[in-house]
């Protein structure tokens, strides 16, 4: 049934089951759609993440994650904030520039995509630059395949009163966080990432009184986070405009399979595993990783072409013949490619996938 198996960031390879839950069309005026798959799909994102309903909500939003991203700092920055963006990444990066359309008041401290987002950088960033109200920031940076100690900017901004806005887009799910502990106020991920649903819209978790206070701030109407929850909370699960609704099914079966396995937690240790069959698998064969294992995270790798005169395009070819996607580096200094560890991939697959590779001639 699979054409190949994608070892990418996201869309990534789903399970047959996810894939079939497809089949179906639904309404989405209808009860068994709204109260039957979208209002315990909001629910069950608050149970993974080990959330209180009282405390903390959540949304669904249509569009890719990035439409997440900047319908929740459109509708959490207010013309009269000032927001702080850590980056160390593409990724990170973007927010600023979703900032400058907004016109909001921001500063980017953008460092070098080898190098982590610590307490520290944030310790100074927040000292030279007064009056910050929001700070966001990448945790899983999908560049590189780093991991940002989000643990250290939480700590470090504790107590100041600085709305906290987690890009964790490629780690939710597949990474224990804990929101509470972090006092994290939004954190923003999609459907086709760790919980390995297909790609169609995204969701934020929001601390509730943070969320309240987005209310008719938002510049874009599509990308009204409160407005879109308002109506999922009065209407039971109703979504403003056309949803996704075959994603949407996709991703309560996806949901599903992720508590199946042993939730948040299981998953992390299948990823770890992932991680380190392919990496010491890699590592045998000569190649070496962009980062030290220190700032590695297990959910993408990326590797340095192993010679000069590499050519990406036809190891690309080649291993797509034998079954395997994998993905182009996306970092401005160094030649890398990247291998997703994430999606219905286990450990067995990384063995073939590194038989592939020795099979390959790259030399
Ligand atoms: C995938 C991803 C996004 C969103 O990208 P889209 O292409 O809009 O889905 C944002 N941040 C990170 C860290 C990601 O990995």
């Amino acid at each position: 049934m699979r054409n190949y198996l994608l070892l990418t960031p996201g869309p990534l390879s789903t399970s047959q089951t996810v894939r079939e839950a497809m089949l179906q069309d639904w309404c989405t005026w209808d009860k068994d759609y709204n109260g039957g798959i979208v209002t315990p799909i909001r629910k069950g994102l608050l149970a993974i993440a080990g959330l209180d309903e009282n405390e903390y909500t959540d949304v669904l939003l249509q569009g890719s994650g990035t439409y997440c991203v900047e319908a929740t700092i459109g509708a959490a920055v207010k013309p009269t904030d000032k927001l702080l963006i850590l980056a160390n990444g593409a990724y990170g990066k973007r927010m600023a520039q979703i900032a400058g359309y907004y016109h909001i008041d921001h500063v980017l401290v953008s460092l070098h995509e080898t190098e982590l987002i610590t307490g520290e950088v944030a310790r100074r960033a927040l000292e030279e630059n007064p009056g910050i109200t929001h700070l966001s920031m990448v945790h899983s940076e999908t560049t590189t395949g780093l991991l940002n100690p989000i643990e250290e900017v939480a700590e470090v901004i504790r107590g100041k009163g600085i709305t906290f806005i987690v890009d964790a887009m490629s780690s939710f799910g597949g990474v224990p966080i804990d929101m509470k502990k972090l006092d994290i106020d939004f954190l923003v991920s999609s459907a086709n990432k760790c919980i390995q649903g297909v790609p169609g819209f995204g969701f934020i978790i929001a601390k509730r009184e943070k969320l309240m206070a987005c209310k008719g701030v938002a510049r874009s109407l599509s990308l009204d986070i409160y407005d879109q929850w308002e109506t999922m909370e009065k209407g039971g699960g109703k979504w403003r405009f056309t949803s996704p609704t075959h994603v949407v099914r996709a991703f309560y079966q996806a949901m599903k399979e992720l508590n199946e396995e042993g939730g948040i937690v299981a998953r992390y240790e299948r990823y770890k595993k992932n991680h380190r069959t392919l990496v010491d698998g890699m590592r045998a064969q000569g190649f070496k990783t962009l980062l030290p294992d220190a700032s590695q995270g297990p959910i993408i790798t990326s590797f340095l072409y192993p010679h000069a005169g590499f050519d990406f395009n036809a190891f690309y070819a080649a291993l797509k013949q034998k079954g395997f996607v994998i993905y182009p580096g996306k970092i401005s200094d160094a030649d890398t490619f990247r291998i997703g560890n994430i999606g219905d991939v286990f450990p067995e697959d990384m063995e073939k996938l590194l038989e592939a590779i020795r099979n390959t001639d790259y030399k």
